[in-house]
């Protein structure tokens, strides 16, 4: 967290000066110097995955300046690689970005529309000499590449004529080269130190099905080629990207350049977003699916967007993580305390308190009037009114948490224990008188009696006792299964062993099949949120539950010793 790159909010004097991160900063200088007169961003994914939360970042940022600039933003897929890319990705990834709420409206593109334009740029390169085609393999295109230190080498193409080239290249669409026999290269400089610019493939043969042209093209543009295309066919006016493509700027430029786009956009990089023990890549998590690993793409241990979803993560806490990290110019990772964090904000107020007993042990209140039974008004959140209250059943028998109980206690422990005092949340006072076993030696039942006195909310102040604990009432409690997570990947030894492989948590996924929670919880809907009380926040997931079966899932726990970082900037 430690550039200065970022956002700040600095106090001077009375006044509270927002100050702009690096890359509004050179906007706003484009905006002045009339280099443009509006902004328009876009967000180009390849559909060949799932989005994380770094796409978040990605598409936060690009649609947060179009918003905060008054300008536009695009959502365009970077189909031009028919190998890896599917619609489920497609749909997924639409699902996703609108979801965390940006916003394309019916700026929908897709790259792989562009093909027949940016057929005729390569043909338009080929009639200017700058392009030709090349008979050489992938190796040998490596090898006459040179290195760092080396030039490359002229490719033995390089000398065609345009005719040539042209009747060459045609022949390539028209399906007459098989795929790998022939290339079409850019003719920029092979003694460049940049190696991007070393005559770069622009095109290639693969008879290969796309998901959108379906059999139309046996060639396909490289990725360096199409995307300067794409954004410049869109008038995009700030290409944000990624500190990989730095290298591939020039390129870029030389592109559109060569093509005589009358308004080239100005491309910006920022640092990729990484979380620690978190797996972020796309390539990492389609390993962990593919090899079953994970339940699917949406599996609440990944950060794919559908995952944080699912998991309980709202829009706005992930807005809000986003907001925090700002953008930068260096690489680094961000303690995923930190998301933990945001939806701890966003949850603790907003959502009802509610008691869940994970590990259940049954409670007789032994001075409870047999087959009675009372409701009890309970808040729904004592730090915000507004969510009001509602009713829950109380009687002779309960359950509470198997670990709330403890025949012989240590020291400081102030829960049930035989001869000690406590109150069970929102009810009453009760002293524990001791506890059953089965032939196993596992306790039954824990017994107590009641004092009618202590009812909460009676103004009792006659004594007080050290232990508060949550309970749900025997008859009425809803049966549900709760799940558990910790990092998938294990914090103490690294992300990967010495082999590669990543370092996995064997205890990342704990199900608890037999919960109770208290009745109002068996009307939860499919991603419903709440506060278990003492467990964390909880949401229903929206896979695995069914009707008078719910399963929840822990998004987070309550406690955290995280502390969020001084904002750089403030003075
Ligand atoms: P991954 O590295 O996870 O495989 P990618 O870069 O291949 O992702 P794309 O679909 O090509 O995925 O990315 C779409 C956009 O999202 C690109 O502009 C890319 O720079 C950006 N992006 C990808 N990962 C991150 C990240 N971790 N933080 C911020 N932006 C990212
Ligand atoms: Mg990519």
């Amino acid at each position: 967290m430690a550039d200065t790159d970022k956002a700040g909010v600095a106090i001077q004097g009375e006044q509270e000066v927002v100050s702009r991160n690096f890359i509004e900063q050179m906007i706003d200088k484009d905006l002045e110097e009339g280099v443009y007169d509006c902004v328009h961003t876009r967000f180009p994914p390849e559909p060949n995955g799932y989005l994380h939360i770094g796409h978040a970042k990605s598409i936060l940022l690009n649609y947060g300046l179009a918003q905060k600039y008054g300008g536009k933003f695009n959502m365009r897929f970077d189909d031009t690689n028919p190998t890896k890319e599917k619609t489920e990705f497609v749909e997924s990834i639409k699902r996703d970005i609108k979801w965390l709420g940006a916003d394309w409206e019916d700026r929908l593109f897709f790259a792989s529309d562009y093909f027949e334009q940016m057929y005729a740029c390569a043909v338009k390169l080929i009639r200017k000499g700058k392009a030709y085609v090349s008979d050489l393999s992938a190796d040998e295109i490596r090898e006459y590449r040179g290195t760092l230190t080396e030039p490359g080498r002229e490719d033995p193409g390089s000398g065609r004529s345009v005719e040539e080239n042209l009747d060459l290249f045609e022949k390539m669409k028209n399906g007459v080269f098989e795929d790998g026999s022939k290339v079409l290269r850019a003719r920029i400089d092979m003694a460049s130190p940049n190696i991007n610019m070393r005559d770069p493939v622009i095109y290639r043969v693969a008879h290969m099905s796309h998901h959108n042209t379906g059999d139309q093209w046996c060639i396909y543009p490289m990725y360096d080629f199409a995307h300067p295309i794409e954004d410049a066919l869109e008038g995009i006016t700030h290409s944000i990207c990624t500190l990989e493509f730095e290298d591939h700027r020039p390129l870029y430029d030389w592109v559109v350049r060569e093509l005589e786009y009358p308004h080239p956009p100005r491309q910006i990089e920022f640092a990729k977003l990484y979380l620690t023990n978190v797996v972020t890549g796309k390539r990492y998590i389609k390993k962990l699916v593919e090899e079953g690993i994970v339940d699917g793409w949406d599996d609440p241990r990944l950060v794919s967007i559908a995952a944080l979803r699912r998991r309980g993560f709202t829009p706005e806490s992930i807005r809000r993580f986003v907001e925090l990290c700002g953008v930068s110019k260096s690489n680094s990772s961000v303690d995923y305390a930190m998301l933990e964090y945001c939806i701890r904000e966003d949850l603790k107020l907003t959502r009802p308190r509610m008691m869940a007993v994970l590990d259940p042990v049954k409670l007789i209140i032994d001075n409870y009037p047999e087959g009675e039974t009372e409701l009890l008004e309970v808040a729904n959140n004592l730090e915000n009114e507004a969510l009001g209250t509602r009713m829950v059943p109380f009687g002779r028998e309960l359950y509470i948490e198997r670990d709330d109980f403890m025949e012989e206690p240590p020291r400081k422990y102030f829960r049930m224990f035989p001869g000690n005092e406590v109150r069970l949340m929102n009810a009453y006072f009760v002293t524990c008188t001791g506890c059953v076993k089965d032939e196993t030696g596992r306790i039954t039942e824990v017994h107590c009696t009641y004092d009618p006195q202590t009812k909460c909310g009676s103004g009792f102040t006659g004594r007080k006792v050290k232990g508060t604990i949550h309970w749900v009432p025997a008859g009425e409690a809803v049966r549900a299964q709760v799940r558990l997570y910790e990092n998938i990947i294990d914090e103490t030894k690294g992300v990967y062993n010495e082999d590669g492989s990543l370092n996995l948590n064997p205890d990342s996924l704990k199900v608890m099949h037999d919960c109770l929670l208290e009745p109002a919880l068996g009307n939860a809907k499919a991603e419903d949120r709440f506060q278990f009380v003492r467990q964390g926040f909880f949401s229903v997931d929206y896979k695995d539950s069914r009707e008078g079966a719910p399963v929840f899932n822990r998004i987070v726990s309550l406690k955290s010793s995280y502390v969020l970082p001084k904002q750089e900037g403030k003075k």
